[in-house]
C-alpha cells in the first residue's frame, strides 16, 4: 500500500500550500479507491486527500458499510490525521470501527474512527 500511496501523491494538485497528502479508501470488497487533495488558490474550494476518495466512493455506489480502512500519507513523510471538516466526513459517511492508517517514516499508525473522533456532532444531534 505504501508505494500506491507514494505514486498517488504524484497526483496531488498542492500548488498553493505544497502540501501533497494520498489517500486510499480499501473497500470489503478488495475496490481500493484513491483521493488526493486538491488546493485552490480560494482555500475552502480545495478539497483533503480523505474525503475526496470516501466522496468518490459514495459516487461510485458504495456506503459506509463497505469501507474497511482508509491510507494516508503526506509528502512530508509525517504522521498525518484527518483534518476536522474530514473528521465530520468520517463521523457522518463511516463506520465507527473504520480504520485510519497513516504512513510515515517506515512506519504506520492505526486508528479508528472512533478513536479519532471521540465527541461528535452527528445526525442524531439534528434530532
Ligand atoms: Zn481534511
Amino acid at each position: 500500500m505504501k508505494e500506491k500511496l507514494e505514486k498517488l501523491l504524484e497526483n496531488s494538485q498542492s500548488n498553493y500550500y505544497s502540501y501533497p497528502v494520498a489517500a486510499i479508501l480499501e473497500c470489503n470488497d478488495g475496490t481500493l479507491i484513491p483521493g488526493v487533495n486538491i488546493e485552490t488558490s480560494s482555500p475552502s474550494a480545495g478539497i483533503c486527500a480523505e474525503r475526496n476518495a470516501i466522496y468518490s466512493a459514495i459516487a461510485r455506489g458504495y456506503n459506509k458499510n463497505d469501507f474497511k480502512r482508509i491510507h494516508l500519507m503526506a509528502k512530508s513523510n509525517k504522521e498525518i490525521m484527518p483534518c476536522f471538516i474530514c473528521r465530520q466526513t468520517l463521523v457522518d459517511y463511516c463506520k465507527k470501527d473504520m480504520e485510519i492508517v497513516s504512513y510515515f517514516e517506515n512506519k504506520q499508525s492505526i486508528k479508528t474512527v472512533e478513536q479519532l473522533c471521540v465527541y461528535t456532532f452527528s445526525e442524531n444531534d439534528l434530532k
